[in-house]
């Protein structure tokens, strides 16, 4: 039996054909089926989504994602989530993030692995957060969602600017601000040569798209590689 991270209640967990025969690690399922439920998946999400961004429109590919091309001719990569925004995903976000409730990393650990170990060959980089936030929180919330979902990640980008939550600012004050990050030199010379050059930006949530290219023109540094971001949730 497991105890249900959300509501507490015991539920069974069977162990799936997957848990026994495939080298991933044996995570636990931390939410019982109905918690499960409270959540929006984007694997069963219907309806036309943005080709590069999953953002729901008709458009082959969304205004956002047009703006970005102008802006990032040279990117082409795409992004991907496990689940899309709502409001009890908001509620959770709100206990993890900012009552910094650090064990409920654990809610979406074993879909999380099972979504990024799709990728193969790749090095996962996570979105830092700002010094402020870190003493306030204690974690680094992007990061703590890889650790328990047990994805191995490398700290990349480096955060130089102390900007505020991106949520406090309206979306013109998003979309436009300098970038924030820069490139983790050190531990690109470090990287052994035969290191795949093919990366994941990850973050938490992806709204307009600002913060995850700001990551992708300082990752795009290290020179021919290529990238694709991914998040938890997509607003
Ligand atoms: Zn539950
Ligand atoms: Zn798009």
């Amino acid at each position: 039996m497991n105890q249900c991270l959300l509501c507490q209640q015991d539920f069974y967990d069977p162990l799936t054909f997957q848990d026994v025969f495939s080298w991933s690690p044996l995570l636990p399922t931390s939410m019982c089926s109905s918690c499960q439920q409270l959540f929006t998946w984007q694997k069963n999400s219907q309806g036309p989504q943005c080709q590069r961004c999953q953002k729901i429109t008709e458009k082959q590919v969304c205004l956002d994602c047009r703006h970005w091309q102008k802006l990032y001719p040279h990117y082409s990569g795409s992004h991907r989530s496990l689940l899309v925004y709502n409001p009890s995903l908001q509620e959770w976000f709100h206990q993890y993030k900012f009552q910094g409730n650090k064990q409920l990393a654990h809610s979406f650990q074993k879909q999380l692995y099972l979504f990024l170990s799709n990728y193969k060959n790749v090095i996962f980089v996570p979105i830092p957060i700002s010094e402020n936030r870190m003493k306030k929180r204690g974690f680094n919330q992007v990061e703590q969602l890889l650790k328990y979902a047990k994805i191995p990640y490398k700290n990349l980008i480096l955060r130089t600017i102390e900007s505020d939550s991106q949520t406090s600012k309206t979306k013109q004050e998003r979309i436009s601000g300098t970038n924030p990050f820069k490139l983790n030199k050190q531990m690109i010379t470090d990287m052994k040569d035969d290191c795949p050059m093919s990366f994941i930006i990850f973050d938490d949530v992806y709204t307009t798209g600002r913060t995850m290219y700001w990551a992708i023109e300082t990752l795009q540094e290290i020179g021919e590689i290529e990238i694709n971001t991914c998040s938890l949730a997509r607003g």
